[in-house]
């Protein structure tokens, strides 16, 4: 079978050879190829000016990334393809992890542009975020089935990404029965994600990160901010810390919270502090509250380049509130997971929380997404989360 054709502009192949998968639509030829020729998520032949083939990709002909490359050959991309890119997906995570909790596919990364897998066990969760990979649906989970024999499929197809490509918002199961709540293993610690929760369930990126609490919580007084479902909270249990207070808005969030907390047999060391997270700290605050170790992870507060001022105010003012509630030596963990915001200004936020508050800041540990998470070298959008453990002394 052979693919339509879309044609590029002069030129305009030299980023996808420097390896990006993306291309814009003012990238194309449309003299010769009209975007609207095509329907949103069919595939076609890539070609330059000069008729060479680049690979083959699929169309969004109403969205800004107009197509994204799926391989670097002419041929359509066809459910055996998925499970190979699957395969490979699973070798990095099998030899990463000696649990199959993790994030599965990671988009672009992994070469599947638009498709998210989250594996608890034998439970998937999956998200399809673009037009290509909506058409690709029964090849991927086809693919799952043949590659995983999952015991349930969930498609959280809600992920807000989706208004982008023109897909309405559904959650659906799609195979066997879907548990209430996830169960998975990270570093050593059994936890639940509620699957009706944030995006699809957990947040596998912050393995890494939350291990610095195993290692630097014992003893301390430790107030964990934006908790979820407590995965750094349990963290600096499992470190030895002596409290733990969580803050978090969400119901849903605070239930698989303690339940975690009980799991892992430090219900006794959980306090809750259900609420806006500002309005608790300031409530701390006025209280004489003092903490050890402070972790704030808040949602994006800059979703999209125009947020980008108030976000960043948003981000200040949190990083000074959590400061501001550290004894003499403390510590904090301070977290970003918005893609506009780049680690250089994040760590720019903690020099200048600590000059307006007079207290020395070093910072010790930098991190971010972990290897379930893979970065795109050509994609900067796919490095997102940062995080840092910075000390600060009242010298
Ligand atoms: N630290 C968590 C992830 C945080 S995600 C982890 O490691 O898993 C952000 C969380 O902040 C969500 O659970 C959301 O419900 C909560 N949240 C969002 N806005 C909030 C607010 N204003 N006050 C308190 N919690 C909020």
């Amino acid at each position: 079978m052979s693919l339509p054709v879309l044609r590029l502009k002069k030129n305009e192949e030299r980023r996808l050879r420097a390896g990006h998968l993306w291309i814009f639509s003012n990238e194309v030829d449309t003299a010769v190829t009209p975007l609207d020729g095509f329907e949103p998520g069919e595939q076609v032949r890539v070609e330059t000016a000069r008729g060479e083939t680049l690979g083959v990709a699929y169309v969004n002909p109403h969205s800004l990334i107009c197509a994204r490359l799926l391989a670097r050959r002419g041929a359509p991309f066809t459910s055996s393809d998925v499970v190979h890119r699957l395969k490979i997906a699973l070798g990095l995570r099998r030899r990463a992890f000696d649990v199959p909790c993790y994030r599965l596919v990671h988009g672009e990364a992994d070469l599947l542009p638009g498709l998210v897998v989250d594996r608890y066990g034998d439970d998937l969760v999956v998200q399809l975020n673009t037009a290509g990979m909506e058409r690709l649906r029964e090849a991927v989970l086809d693919a799952l089935h043949k590659v995983l024999r999952p015991r349930s499929i969930l498609l959280r197809n809600d992920a807000p990404v989706r208004a982008l490509e023109g897909l309405p918002e559904t959650v659906e199961t799609v195979h066997g029965e879907v548990p209430a709540r996830f169960a998975l293993r990270e570093n050593g610690l059994d936890f639940v994600a509620p699957a009706s929760g944030q995006k699809t369930g957990w947040y596998y990126d912050m393995r890494a990160v939350r291990a610095w609490l195993l290692r630097w919580a014992r003893g301390a007084r430790v107030l964990d901010v934006f908790s979820y479902a407590g995965g750094f909270g349990v963290h600096a249990a499992a470190g030895g810390a002596a409290e733990v207070h969580c803050v978090e808005s969400s119901p849903v969030a605070v239930e698989a919270l303690r339940e975690n907390f009980a799991r892992n047999g430090f219900a006794d060391r959980l306090t809750v502090h259900q609420g806006d997270a500002f309005e608790v700290l300031a409530r701390l605050k006025a209280d004489g509250a003092r903490f050890d170790l402070v972790v704030v992870d808040p949602p994006a507060f800059i979703k999209r380049k125009k947020d980008a001022r108030a976000g960043l105010a948003a981000y200040r003012r949190l990083n000074e509130a959590a400061l501001r509630l550290l004894g003499k030596d403390g510590l904090l963990v301070s977290a970003s997971c918005s893609m506009h915001l780049p680690a250089e200004n994040l760590a720019d936020i903690l020099r200048a929380a600590g000059r307006h508050l007079d207290r020395h800041v070093e910072i010790l540990a930098a991190g971010g997404q972990d290897v379930d998470h893979p970065v795109h070298p050509a994609i900067p959008e796919t490095r997102y989360l940062k995080a840092f453990l910075a000390r600060a002394v009242l010298v």
